[in-house]
């Protein structure tokens, strides 16, 4: 394996909700992960950030979202990643598909994608797509807020999943570009990974006939790539601009440095720092707690303090 990769896997997916409580409830409660920072929309400072992983938050593992309270439906479709994957223990099938049931999940029937790796589709109340994948490949600890047993805890991501209209040109940007391999395919999916473990597998799924994907809540908004810190982060722009992709300039995430730019199939990208992380504003022990402001916002904190609605965050019905 190359140690200079600029990209080393995913970082985290950003996605669209229609409300904080049912949010919350169903990635802390239902699923078990970890609420690891309470923040708002560096863009857009009205909504709250509500970002979800293991135990610190670490690249692989992390959910974001920006619930627009009462925000429509948008829809899966092709330009878009539809299905977003955790990683759960093989022997932890029966435990999930039982809690499923409990929090009335519908999900479909479990199917073998590749070998050894067995998938169940669900959906959050938004509809934005979801799945378990079973393995026995995954060496992470994993997600632990005490709503689930240790042994069945999500480790963090599986794959993500993004519907194409043909593969070739984003292929070619995640090859030439990003680090990634192509290490399995099977039928119209191809399988990338820029290192080889779960919790880094992008599958592009060639999707011709499918309707173009419309942005709205249950949607995602972007996938990041992970690099290591800021002078990666700046080759692999210099790298984007090359292949003119017309990437942002870095942006200052406070817990990450960003770029973002638009790959050929139409998904949003970003490359984030997997440094400084969560614990650079509050301690590692009581992440996501309290709403924490960058610098530049603190100001507003009344304001936005009295806008954003409070989030419930008893997870004793989920026990
Ligand atoms: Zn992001």
């Amino acid at each position: 394996m190359n140690d200079n990769k600029l990209i080393t896997g995913i970082h985290h997916v950003t996605a669209i909700a229609s409300g904080s409580q049912k949010n919350f409830e169903f990635y802390a409660g239902i699923l078990g992960l970890r609420l690891v920072k309470k923040t708002v929309n560096f863009d857009a400072s009205s909504v709250y950030h509500l970002y979800y992983g293991d135990e610190i938050g670490s690249p692989g593992s992390i959910i974001t979202f920006f619930p627009y309270e009462g925000l429509v439906k948008g829809r899966q479709g092709k330009g878009m990643l539809n299905t977003t994957s955790f990683s759960v223990p093989l022997d932890s099938l029966d435990y999930w598909i039982k809690r499923l049931d409990k929090y009335g999940v519908l999900y479909k029937r479990p199917q073998e994608r590749f070998k050894d790796e067995i998938a169940v589709y669900f959906e959050d109340a938004d509809g934005l797509g979801l799945e378990l994948v079973f393995n026995n490949k995954d060496t992470r600890i994993g997600s632990y807020n005490q709503t689930i047993d240790k042994t069945h805890a999500i480790r963090g991501f599986y794959n993500v999943e993004i519907w194409e209209e043909g593969y070739e040109r984003t292929a070619a940007l995640l090859q030439d570009q990003l680090n990634h391999t192509l290490i399995a395919e099977k039928g119209n999916r191809f399988r990338f990974a820029a290192t080889d473990s779960p919790g880094n597998y992008v599958d592009l799924v060639c999707m011709p006939d499918s309707l173009k994907g419309l942005a709205g809540s249950g949607t995602v908004h972007h996938l990041a790539f992970s690099t290591p810190d800021k002078g990666s982060q700046t080759a692999i722009r210099e790298k984007i601009v090359e292949r003119r992709y017309n990437p942002t300039p870095i942006l200052d995430r406070n817990y990450f440095q960003s770029i973002y730019f638009r790959e050929p199939g139409g998904v949003l990208f970003e490359v984030a720092t997997a440094i400084p992380g969560f614990s650079v504003d509050e301690p590692s022990s009581h992440l996501g707690e309290n709403l924490m402001l960058p610098d530049w916002f603190e100001n507003e904190r009344k304001e936005l303090e009295a806008h954003l609605l409070p989030i419930n965050t008893d997870l004793s019905n989920y026990r």
